[in-house]
């Protein structure tokens, strides 16, 4: 799976066996995505990235990386965990991947539903 940011100063790929795919609901991924974040789960040797990346840590537990330039959302890693999450919507197509569940439901936007049948955890 190849992914990059909307002007292309960073690139990454990811193993195909990094499959974990979820739709996060939280405060948090809302405002830094403009809605849901979509992403899948990646250990380190599972994903090489290209380019500068910005990290800017968003809470005592997690930190988010973004394009400089362009400021797209791309990665979310836990300080205290190696793996890496990714966004769904940086990726080609196609991806191979389905979502899986949504995840912080309890925080959701009140102005959307979730009908796709998924599990939903809050
Ligand atoms: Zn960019
Ligand atoms: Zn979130």
């Amino acid at each position: 799976m190849k992914g990059s940011c909307n002007c292309g100063a960073i690139h990454f790929s990811v193993a195909p066996e990094a499959n974990r795919a979820v739709a996060c609901h939280c405060t948090k991924c809302r405002k830094q995505s403009g809605h849901v974040w979509a992403s899948g789960q990646a250990a380190p040797d599972q994903i090489s990235i290209t380019g500068d990346v910005t990290w800017y840590k968003s809470s005592e537990k997690a930190k988010r990386g973004f394009c400089p330039t362009c400021g797209c959302f791309l990665f979310w890693q836990a300080h205290d965990e190696d793996a890496i999450s990714f966004a769904l919507g940086a990726l080609q197509n196609p991806t191979g991947l389905a979502l899986q569940e949504h995840i912080f439901v309890a925080d959701k936007g009140d102005y959307y539903d979730i009908n796709d049948g998924l599990p939903q955890k809050d």
